[in-house]
């Protein structure tokens, strides 16, 4: 049962609310959900600095519950998520389930790559919230299927990929569609300019609130081992024998090198699944699914696919190929020790793979430990780091490199 001392109730969210968190089992609430909770249940707009790993979802979900449970209902969605990629709406669309069943919010999730008929059959049954990337909405709104003329609170989550990933317009137009009166919630991992001139446009007088990584790096250990760029498959068969147990993601820099190594590895035995934006949707749930359930033990993905996944038990993140951005560095190792688990972030390093190493070094303010895999020494010894700190304590530089990008 749950008392008015219960952390979650202290935030200001109600019974049913504290009640779904307890299910869910969390004892006490994450930093971004002690900033923004309380300051969205006051009804202000928001504008959050935070990472996936931080319990950002729930930081939002929650309070738009809560205000959906006291207002009046209507057929159209009274609460509007807009999210960039297919993977991250049908992981809000779970939390909206988990936070809101106790409530009664009833949500549909909508996103491309799928038929459009019946998610306008969904649309026309109704809902209290809809989950959705914004290309696919937009589709919807000028086929007259989707009316967001009762939205009161918008949340728009990741803005700074969906800027990347170039839906700015997209974005302003849905926007365009809700009422000036909504409340609006904005989280973003990083604020460049245009994040910002977004949300000086969308949102009024916005409580701000910044967030690292938290919980999600605690546990991580980071190391990167050098190694001629040929032999990085090798080496990543090596290490998967030398690990035994838990399940690894493998990140890639394109479709065809992920695609490449998932057949290398399925040619040598291993479990492994393959995801990338070159697949159709049914293709990249099922291997989700299969990694998810544990029924394969690799995934091979590229960036894009897999950002922002929240799958728990992964031990062991590895950077085959390094991120052609630095900050994606960040983004991919926080999806290993999500909660309280602990895990590892492994980097092949080929020598062609320094300069961008020196850079993501930087934004974490120190240097990762290298270490050589026995068998596995490169041909050209790799340059010392440029800062002789030691190892990196990862929370605290993760954070600060989330803060310096601000
Ligand atoms: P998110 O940043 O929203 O992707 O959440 C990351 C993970 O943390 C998800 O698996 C959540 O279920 C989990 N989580 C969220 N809030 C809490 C909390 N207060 N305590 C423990 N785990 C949490």
């Amino acid at each position: 049962m749950t008392d008015d001392r219960h952390p979650f109730a202290d935030l200001g969210l109600d019974e049913a609310l504290v009640a779904a968190v307890e299910r869910a089992g969390y004892r006490e609430p994450t930093e971004i959900q002690r900033e923004a909770i309380p300051a969205a249940l006051t009804g202000r707009d928001v504008l959050g600095m935070a990472q996936t790993g931080t319990g950002k979802t729930a930081a939002f979900t929650l309070p738009m519950v809560q205000r959906l449970t006291q207002t009046t209902q209507s057929k159209s969605p009274r609460g509007l998520v807009v999210t960039p990629t297919r993977e991250l709406a049908q992981q809000i669309g779970s939390a909206v389930l988990t936070y809101g069943s106790a409530s009664s919010v009833e949500s549909v999730v909508i996103h491309g790559g799928t038929p459009l008929g019946p998610e306008r059959e969904e649309l026309a049954f109704g809902c209290d919230v809809l989950v959705a990337t914004p290309g696919r909405l937009l589709d919807h709104l000028k086929r007259g299927n989707a009316d967001l003329s009762n939205v009161e609170v918008l949340i728009l989550d990741e803005a700074d990929r969906m800027l990347d990933m170039g839906f700015i317009d997209d974005v302003k137009e849905i926007v365009a569609s809700t009422p000036s009166s909504r409340q609006t919630l904005l989280f973003s991992a990083t604020m460049p300019n245009g994040v910002r001139w977004l949300a000086h446009e969308l949102m009024t007088d916005p409580a701000e609130v910044q967030i690292g990584f938290e919980t999600a790096a605690e546990g991580i250990r980071q190391v990167l081992h050098p190694v001629d760029w040929s032999r990085k498959h090798e080496l990543l068969y090596h290490l998967l024998g030398e690990w035994a147990e838990g399940q690894v993601l493998v990140f890639t820099r394109t479709r065809d090198t992920a695609t490449y190594l998932a057949d290398f590895l399925r040619g040598r035995d291993v479990s492994v699944a393959g995801l990338h934006g070159g697949k159709h949707q049914e293709q990249r749930d099922k291997a989700l699914r299969r990694f998810r359930e544990g029924a394969v033990r690799v995934l091979v993905a590229t960036n894009v696919a897999a950002r922002g996944l929240d799958i728990r038990g992964i031990r062991h993140v590895v950077n085959f190929d390094i991120p052609e951005d630095p900050r994606d560095y960040v983004h991919r190792v926080g999806r290993t020790a999500r909660g309280d688990d602990t895990g590892d972030a492994v980097t092949l390093m080929a020598s062609s793979d320094w300069v961008e190493i020196r850079a993501i070094e930087r934004l974490l303010g120190g240097s990762i430990e290298r270490r050589v895999v026995p068998g596995f020494e490169p041909d050209v010894d790799p340059p010392p780091p440029e800062e002789e700190t030691g190892e990196v304590r990862p929370a605290s530089a993760l954070r600060r490199g989330i803060r310096r990008r601000g």
